[in-house]
């Protein structure tokens, strides 16, 4: 081909121009150090595709250490941990805007596959990450899951985490509290990166502050997850646009941390914020065997009802009358109604309902409840637990976290009535870390309400679940102390729960 020097110039011109006009500049880097300090991780896995995360960060605990300017990184999937035999590779943006984050979501995959994958900036590269897609639509292969909650960074170490990656699994479900956004409690083992965290730049230093934790990434870079989130990835007790403390400007605030977490999760582009809101909530299908009907019971909920005076959060109150209002809902309308047509849509074997707390009522001393639960939304749950009953063939286990106590329970629409049938299976998980309420209230939870088979504050860890065609078997996995790094883990109660027969009973 024969370019004459002036229409050279013209196109090259031309080309320079254009990009400079449609394509933000790229910059070329050399890192001071290690970019990829905040580990790998991926994510949200279908039949077909996984997300890929990771954020550039060589400063990791002050704001990340990076000029504002977009950065390339090129990322490699295989079908082999030495990536002889690379499956899928492409570039990706880490834009300054979202703190140079990436999340790649890698399509056209097979189903119930091993992959591994890696990252390149610059001249550095990251480690390599192993993940795994959902199986394939008919499939009613065994799948294998952890799930856990609650990890207070200056409480403990996340042991539980180092077990969990030793595990054999299919996915980890995270439900919520990943960070914390200020200190409470006693005996810490370290100390957070700073005091309460309320701008953008404390919300990314937080999770920066996490994320460094060796165990924690390599949970991350063993297993997808499937992450949602509680109170404290925002502030403690919060409820839609209302703060515990009824500060003001929160809705800055939240908006802050939404996008913190969007930074820091393996979540598909799709979930990145959007005027302030984040829908998180979703349905993942692993097969004919389970649907996970993934919550946000914090975005959208009605404000705690008979709040201590001057304050938003929650209570533990005898019963007040606005609690058993029909019109309060704890999910907001549209995530119910999406819920309802979600679980009769599912074909699956199990419904698996991914939530934050513990759904089974909890009566305290004196009849009273602990507003920021589910017993603070009681027809809320009955609406919820009536759509889970009657629906043949098909059953419902319910998995939970933020009160940092393991419980066993059964669920009912009615909990106060004896003859009301056991509709579903409760596990709530313990605290990867955070400390548990004290033995005198776990054994008023057990005396009070005949529906909590097992419940259990002392102990530290997660849960394991292998759903079978016919059975699921759950084993409450814990560490023997969260204070000392290298401590062991032992299962301290397993269950299973039959196909056609809700309640879990003792394994
Ligand atoms: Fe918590
Ligand atoms: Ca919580």
């Amino acid at each position: 081909m024969h370019i004459t020097r002036r229409s050279f110039l013209k196109s090259t011109a031309a080309v320079l121009l254009g990009s400079a006009v449609s394509q933000p500049a790229i910059a070329r880097v050399s890192f001071s150090s290690d970019p990829f300090k905040l580990g790998i991780a991926s994510g949200s896995p279908r039949s077909e595709s996984v997300v890929l995360w990771t954020r550039l960060a060589p400063n990791p605990l002050q704001g990340g250490g990076l000029d504002p300017q977009p950065i390339k990184v090129k990322w490699e999937l295989a079908g082999d941990e030495a990536f002889h035999n690379i499956i899928k590779s492409g570039e990706a943006v880490a834009p300054p805007q979202y703190a140079h984050s990436v999340h790649v979501e890698a399509k056209g995959l097979q189903p119930a596959r091993s992959y591994w994958y890696r990252f390149f900036a610059g001249d550095a590269v990251s480690p390599v990450g192993y993940t795994r897609t959902a199986p394939a639509p008919d499939s009613l292969d065994p799948f294998r899951f952890t799930f856990a909650s609650c990890q207070m960074y200056e409480q403990g170490y996340f042991t539980a985490h180092r077990h969990m990656a030793q595990e054999d699994l299919d996915l980890v479900v995270f439900l919520g509290d990943y960070i914390y956004e200020h200190s409470w409690g006693h005996n810490d083992v370290r100390k957070h990166e700073a005091h309460e965290v309320y701008s953008l730049d404390d919300y990314r230093n937080r999770y920066a502050c996490y994320k460094t934790d060796a165990d924690l990434q390599q949970c991350h870079s063993r297993f997808p997850w499937i992450v949602t989130w509680d109170d404290h990835e925002v502030d403690n007790d919060y409820a839609r646009d209302r703060a515990e403390d009824l500060e003001t400007n929160f809705i800055a605030r939240r908006n802050a941390a939404y996008q913190a977490f969007y930074e820091h999760m393996p979540l598909s582009e799709s979930c990145a914020p959007h005027n302030g809101n984040m829908r998180i909530y979703q349905a993942y299908d692993f097969g004919r065997l389970a649907r996970f009907h993934v919550l946000d019971d914090r975005q959208y909920r009605d404000y705690q009802v008979c709040p201590k005076p001057g304050m938003g959060g929650s209570n533990v109150i005898a019963d007040c009358a606005e609690r058993n209002d029909p019109k309060r809902t704890i999910l907001g309308w549209q995530q119910e109604e999406w819920l309802k047509k979600s679980l009769k849509d599912s074909q699956a074997n199990w419904d698996v309902i991914v939530q934050q707390t513990l759904m089974a009522q909890v009566e305290r001393p004196g009849g009273k409840f602990w507003t920021d639960g589910w017993d603070g939304y009681p027809a809320a749950r009955r609406r919820l637990l009536e759509a889970v009953n009657g629906r043949p063939g098909r059953d419902a286990i319910v998995v939970g976290g933020d009160v940092h106590a393991y419980a066993v329970c059964d669920l009912k629409v009615d909990f106060n009535d004896k003859s009301s049938p056991i509709v579903a299976s409760e596990f709530c998980g313990t605290s990867i870390s955070s400390e548990g309420p004290s033995i005198k209230q776990i054994n008023a939870w057990k005396e009070n309400n005949p529906h909590i088979h097992y419940a259990n504050a002392e102990a530290r860890g997660y849960v394991k679940v292998v759903l079978g065609k016919e059975q699921a078997d759950v084993a409450l996995r814990s560490i023997e102390s969260e204070k000392v790094p290298d401590s062991k883990i032992n299962t301290i109660a397993q269950y299973v729960v039959e196909k056609g027969k809700p309640g879990p009973q003792k394994a």
